[in-house]
């Protein structure tokens, strides 16, 4: 019979020669490893092609090496410092030369390689006061192993568990073992040209060549990313299944005098969108769609385009911003946009042609008109309401609510839709449109928001002027960005002043800005007309300060990142970011976008003196780029995938292999194959083999929802 990957993670490595009780804690405790599944899914880090070994005598300095030698003499010694660090010398010779190796926090290397032991060494050749050494090379003693690739395991020095252990561990381990059972259709195995499971465990631990590892890993990077886009699948399509939702109509004339009426033309991205959310509305159940768009790229329109065809159907919109100010500004720019428009007219509804009616709710707006407006909701009288990501939370009562629309907000997660659904109380669901200037990778919103669809706005509406960025490095480069800035002034423009960034403190942030504006005053902006905003001013300090910089009675703001998301002026085209190196990319990003949306060309300079490779990564990606697309990439791969993980990485995520960066195209394909699957006749449940699998790779709380639920 062949093994099904469930029986082999029933099986203790105990059972496994060499592995006694004390063992087997050590590796449970220091690697996860506890089945034998656990050992099996325990990847080389990397691998030793032996055929690339060379002599001593001519390796080169900075280069990787893999030297065959034998050892001649060792030392061990405590390092001065602290902590003190155990040191342990060896000089190793292969008939052509001598090398020394040194490592560092190692002191078993002392008892493993005694003089006359023949080892494989592998590292990059550096050269301290004229030696040539290795440091903490990897090492690979002879005679352990016969094939020309030797995987080299992620090992616990503290734990002392090496890479030739685990191999032979993992040797004991396939051979046992046998046959695997395959459970992925080999329709999907033919037309990817994969290997079979057996074959794909065997390649991945004992590779006889380069390409048989790289086959075989191609393999398990489908099982790992398949796995895991069947259980996003599923749980999508139950959700729609077990969801009721609002069959809207297709949009109609209201939506289409909206558009025509827009004294621009919709780009076609912006078009296409439309469509897509057009289409989404029209099925039964409810929508859920991110719109990923930049900065700029004109998501309001196909936000409230979306809310028409609800209003449309005699249903209610909402549109949420994440702030008060952001929602005041939104109601500000979408009422003229619909001024003068009537409902009922198209028939299709049972009201009388009225006026259609938009609404604005915040703190701001006093009890007795509050009162007025949600009288109204409730009856159905408001068609729009505008309002910040509260609404949905607070006791606001629609007559009947078709669409929400969130804007700058991609983490609408779990709770946000729990609540929506409370509101409805059993009744239809609304459909969700969630808009974000915040884009990530669409493979990693695949994996990360896997039962969300993704719609991407990526051409700009055309005439935008450019933004043209500048690292400021040198004092020299200050000097000449303040001068800028004047320039502008003159010119009758605006510019913002970005303060450096402290998470830790908003109150020491807020200082650091007072004493950021105090300089500035003072020095290289004074005569200039400043304004101070920070997050510990009170919110009607924080209106009026906007209030005048909007309106031109202030030449420059100066803030902390209060000003990130959406703050429109169109007539600021400078934004000098402090301390850049404190900001992420996405954050530099945004507060880059708030410059550039007028008809006069703008400028962002990044003032920072970092010399750290990842700040100076980060900086080098914004001045050479401003597409949001592009560098949400060059943050995935500055940063790792953990971060955007997140939450899921907790419990047993099993992408040990495969990454979002480099395998997205496998994303893409897995994606593909499970919606064949799941969509298929029987669905997932036709493929008993891959039922069992999703659900040893998931946490018990989504193995009860889906497999059961
Ligand atoms: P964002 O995607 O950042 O939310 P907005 O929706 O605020 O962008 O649009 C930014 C500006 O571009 C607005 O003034 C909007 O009216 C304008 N705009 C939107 N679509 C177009 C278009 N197709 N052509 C020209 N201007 C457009
Ligand atoms: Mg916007």
């Amino acid at each position: 019979m062949p093994r099904r990957l469930a029986q082999l993670d029933r099986i203790p490595v105990s059972e496994l020669r060499g592995i006694g009780a004390e063992r087997a804690r050590a590796l449970a405790e220091h690697l996860g490893v506890e089945t034998v599944l656990d050992l099996l899914t325990h990847y080389p880090r990397r691998y030793i092609d032996r055929t690339h070994q060379a002599r001593i005598r001519d390796l080169k300095l900075g280069e990787e090496a893999m030297v065959l030698a034998r050892v001649e003499r060792v030392n061990s010694r405590r390092t001065r410092g602290r902590p003190p660090r155990v040191l342990v010398t060896v000089d190793v010779s292969d008939g052509t030369g001598r090398l020394r190796l040194q490592f560092f926090n190692q002191a078993w290397r002392a008892k493993q390689l005694t003089p006359g032991t023949e080892a494989v060494f592998f590292g990059k050749l550096d050269n301290f006061r004229g030696q040539r050494q290795l440091t903490n090379p990897v090492v690979d003693l002879v005679g352990d192993r016969t094939g020309r690739v030797v995987p080299v395991y992620p090992q616990s020095d503290k734990a002392r568990i090496h890479t030739w252990d685990l191999g032979r561990w993992i040797s004991e381990a396939l051979d046992r073992s046998g046959e695997f059972a395959d459970p992925v259709p080999g329709w999907v195995l033919d037309r990817f040209d994969l290997v079979d499971r057996t074959a794909a465990f065997r390649g991945i631990h004992r590779p006889a060549t380069p390409e048989e590892h790289k086959e075989a890993r191609r393999r398990l990077v489908l099982d790992e990313l398949l796995r895991l886009q069947l259980a996003l699948v599923e749980r999508k399509r139950h959700l729609e299944r077990t969801t009721p939702g609002i069959t809207h109509g297709k949009p109609g004339p209201l939506v289409e005098r909206f558009l025509a009426r827009l004294p621009f033309e919709l780009t076609g991205d912006q078009r296409q969108a439309i469509d897509e959310i057009a289409g989404d509305l029209a099925k039964p159940y409810p929508m859920h769609r991110l719109l990923q768009g930049d900065v700029g790229s004109g998501k309001t329109i196909v936000g409230v385009a979306a809310l028409l065809v609800a209003v449309e159907g005699g249903h209610q919109g909402a549109f949420m911003a994440p702030t008060e100010v952001l929602a005041e500004q939104h109601a500000q720019g979408i009422r003229p946009l619909l001024e003068g428009m009537v409902v009922g007219d198209s028939g299709a509804t049972l009201f009388e042609d009225r006026p259609l009616r938009v609404e604005l709710l915040t703190n701001r707006v006093g009890a007795t008109e509050r009162r007025r407006i949600l009288g109204e909701l409730a009856v159905g009288q408001v068609d729009l309401l505008i309002g910040t990501h509260a609404l949905i939370q607070e006791q606001v009562e629609f007559a009947s609510l078709g669409v929400v629309v969130i804007d700058e907000q991609h983490r609408f997660g779990v709770e946000q839709r729990a609540a929506l659904r409370d509101k409805a109380g059993g009744e239809a669901v609304p459909d969700v449109l969630v808009m974000t200037a915040t884009p990530i990778p669409r493979t990693a919103a695949m994996t990360v928001y896997g039962d969300l669809d993704v719609t991407v706005i990526r051409s700009r509406p055309a005439g935008r002027q450019p933004i043209t960025t500048r690292w400021a490095r040198s004092a020299e480069d200050e000097a000449e960005l303040w001068a800028a800035v004047r320039r502008e002034v003159e010119l009758g423009r605006q510019a913002y002043v970005v303060c450096p960034l402290i998470e830790e403190s908003d109150r020491l942030e807020a200082r650091s800005a007072e004493d950021t504006y105090a300089r500035l005053d003072a020095g290289e902006l004074a005569g200039l007309r400043l304004g101070l905003l920070h997050g510990r001013l009170g919110g009607a300090d924080k209106d009026e300060t906007m209030h005048q910089f909007r309106s031109g009675r202030l030449d420059v703001l100066v803030a902390t990142t209060v000003i990130e998301v959406g703050v429109d002026v169109p007539n600021a085209t400078v934004m000098v970011i402090l301390d850049a190196d404190r900001f992420g990319i996405a954050q530099l990003h945004q507060l880059r976008g708030r410059v550039g949306r007028g008809s006069e060309r703008s400028w962002c300079y990044l003032v920072s003196q970092t010399d750290t490779p990842d700040a100076e990564a980060r900086l080098r990606a914004l001045v050479t780029s401003d597409d949001g697309f592009d560098l949400a990439e060059v943050d995935l791969e500055l940063r790792g995938e953990g971060t955007i993980m997140g939450e899921r990485q907790k419990g047993r995520n099993d992408l040990k292999l495969a990454s979002l960066r480099r395998d997205h195209e496998w994303v893409e394909r897995a994606r593909e194959v499970a919606m064949v699957i799941v969509d298929g006749d029987g669905g997932l449940a036709a493929h008993p083999g891959l039922v069992d699998e999703v659900g040893l790779f998931l946490d018990q709380d989504e193995q009860d929802f889906l497999l059961k639920g």
